[in-house]
């Protein structure tokens, strides 16, 4: 059984990990955030060092390590209950990040619609960037020019992930709008989607 899916989509500072944790907190729906995984590494591990290695640049971290350990945390918060793939909708944030890490996924995740949240206004995402680095402690975001980097890696890297998937399953979302009509927007695009994944499992 592969994992029904939504993917929210969008340069880092367009509000994908703000949307996504508010969605996980409705039922039925399971947020996932990649970045915060690998913040969740011990920095001293084998594994953790590798994640700073690139993340402290503003590069992207191997597709193979990533996506091998994306896979053993969904499994094994199946495990622990803590997901549950049968009734549960999982909310991809920060994954997958360009093409070859969406082919890699395939096999365990089933896309039904990717949320695009748009942000035209680079100087915006600059500022929420800066904002957030100084309110989380992110080291990734403490200059600008590793800033800049990670909007660049975007652009060349990740934004063909677009193109991945069939443009029937993108939906876009003016990711500059205030928060909560953001998060109305997304939820009149998972609202039909909901029910139809309910519908299915359950016809009765
Ligand atoms: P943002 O929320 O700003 O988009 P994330 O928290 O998702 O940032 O990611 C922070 C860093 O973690 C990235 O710059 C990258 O180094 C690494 N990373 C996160 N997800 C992935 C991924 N799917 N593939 C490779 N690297 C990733």
């Amino acid at each position: 059984m592969r994992y029904k899916s939504i993917l929210l989509f969008g340069a880092p500072g367009s509000g994908k990990g703000t949307q996504g944790k508010i969605i996980g907190t409705i039922p039925g729906f399971f947020h996932s955030a990649c970045g915060d995984i690998f913040r969740s590494l011990n920095l001293q591990s084998p594994m953790g060092r590798k994640f700073w290695e690139y993340s402290s640049k503003g590069q992207l971290v191997p597709d193979e390590f990533t996506i091998r350990l994306w896979s053993d945390y969904i499994k094994g918060m199946a495990l622990v209950n803590q997901f549950h793939p049968e009734s549960e909708i999982l909310v991809l944030d920060g994954i997958p990040r360009n093409p070859e890490q969406a082919k890699l996924l395939e096999e365990t995740v089933e896309v039904m619609k990717v949320v695009h949240l748009m942000c035209t206004d680079l100087n915006k995402m600059v500022e929420r960037l800066r904002r957030r680095a100084l309110k989380e402690n992110r080291f990734d975001d403490a200059n600008d020019e590793v800033i800049q980097r990670r909007l660049m890696v975007y652009d060349i890297e990740t934004k063909p992930v677009l193109e991945y998937y069939p443009v029937e399953k993108i939906a876009r979302v003016d990711a500059t709008m205030s928060q909560i009509r953001v998060l109305n927007a997304i939820i009149q695009i998972l609202v039909p989607l909901k029910e139809h994944v309910d519908n299915e499992r359950d016809p009765t």
